[in-house]
């Protein structure tokens, strides 16, 4: 295991911000660190970068204890949201700072920036001052810049926050290109679903100061370990009682028991188009909405409004028109426990 986290606890006065996080991570991997502001995301990686000393627990690199190790000697770039590049330097200078630092012989600083250059696509732009970059050409300067003194991990908090949303896109998939040809162990914070889907190889959901849940993208999608990983990752209705639903009213048990449904989760369609028409639900369509491949669909079903996304000819279904649902599955939860539930 390249980083491993035991016990790790943190307080700003009476406020526990950070409660008992365990994690491990391999080496190479990319992981995303994600949750809603306030969660606690940012304390845990100022304490792996030794910014920000834990009431309790071990920070282990290589399985070598680093709590007691000052930031500098830790092996870690960082890269933060507003760039902080040096307005004063050129891109050159700005990526060989760190070599500097470090006092490396000069032929080796000009070899090592200009390997950066190349690899962060940046080759031709090194002579420029960082307010004659675009924005998300000064953030590819701030990882030349963090990688340049080849840290054994690298830090990254919302690294693309202040970049619009076009050019952000296309640095998540140039992160993602370039984090796997550097082969370096990264950890990166964001409070965007998408963002972290889409790079990390594996996300960690914080809340509340609690690591709630770690695994790959789609594992979490597919088995949420609480109700809270439930909403965040992905669309999803919430049903309050689970029993007023068709084929459940045995798997929820008592009162008490909440459903929760994602789009692919429900079928609409004709009387026809179901055979078992006992476990399905008499609804209505509500609206209709275009989203470039698919029509999202919204179905009333008693007091309850689910959606789920179709393809289909315009007229196939209209608003108004009654319809028949199929919820084929459902993530049931109550006080003590959740569980996945198909229908019966
Ligand atoms: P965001 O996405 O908004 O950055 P986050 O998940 O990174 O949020 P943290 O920045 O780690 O959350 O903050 C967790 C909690 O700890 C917040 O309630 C914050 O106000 C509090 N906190 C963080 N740093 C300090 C500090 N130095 N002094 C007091 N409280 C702090």
């Amino acid at each position: 295991m390249h980083v491993e986290v035991r016990g790790l606890n943190k307080h700003f006065g009476d406020f526990h911000a950070v409660k008992d996080v365990h994690f491990g991570i391999e080496k190479g991997h990319l992981i995303g660190l994600l949750g809603p502001s306030g969660g606690g995301k940012t304390s845990i990686l100022r304490m792996l970068a030794g910014l920000e000393t834990p009431d309790s627990g071990e920070i282990r690199f290589h399985g070598e204890l680093v709590n007691a190790l000052p930031p500098q000697e830790r092996g870690i770039g960082f890269v933060f949201q507003n760039y902080a590049l040096f307005k004063h330097m050129t891109v050159f200078d700005n990526i060989a700072f760190g070599l500097k630092v470090k006092k490396t012989p000069k032929s080796q600083i000009k070899d090592r920036v200009m390997e950066l250059v190349e690899l962060t696509g940046l080759a031709g732009f090194e002579k420029r001052y960082p307010q004659q970059l675009s924005g998300g050409q000064r953030q590819r300067v701030a990882f030349a810049r963090a990688l340049a003194p080849e840290p054994q991990l690298l830090l990254l908090d919302e690294p693309f926050a202040a970049i619009d949303a076009k050019i952000r896109q296309e640095l998540r998939s140039w992160l993602r290109e370039l984090i796997e040809r550097v082969g370096i162990t990264s950890i990166f914070v964001t409070h965007d679903q998408d963002e972290a889907i889409e790079v990390a190889d594996e996300i960690m959901i914080i809340n509340q100061g609690r690591l709630e849940q770690k695994g790959t993208p789609w594992d979490i999608y597919k088995e949420p370990k609480t109700p809270f990983v439930a909403t965040f990752i992905g669309e999803s209705t919430v049903v309050e009682n689970a029993r007023e639903l068709k084929g459940f009213e045995e798997a929820a048990g008592g009162s008490g028991t909440r459903a929760l449904i994602r789009p692919e989760y429900i079928e609409v369609g004709g009387p026809d188009e179901f055979r078992v028409l006992s476990a399905t639900e008499e609804g209505i369509v509500r609206h209709l909405h275009f989203r470039g491949s698919e029509w999202m669909v919204e179905v009333e079903v008693g007091s309850h409004k689910l959606m789920t996304y179709r393809s289909l000819e315009k007229d196939t279904l209209q608003p108004g028109q009654p319809v028949r649902v199929l919820v084929h599955r459902a993530y049931l939860f109550n006080d003590e426990r959740s569980w996945i539930e198909e229908n019966r």
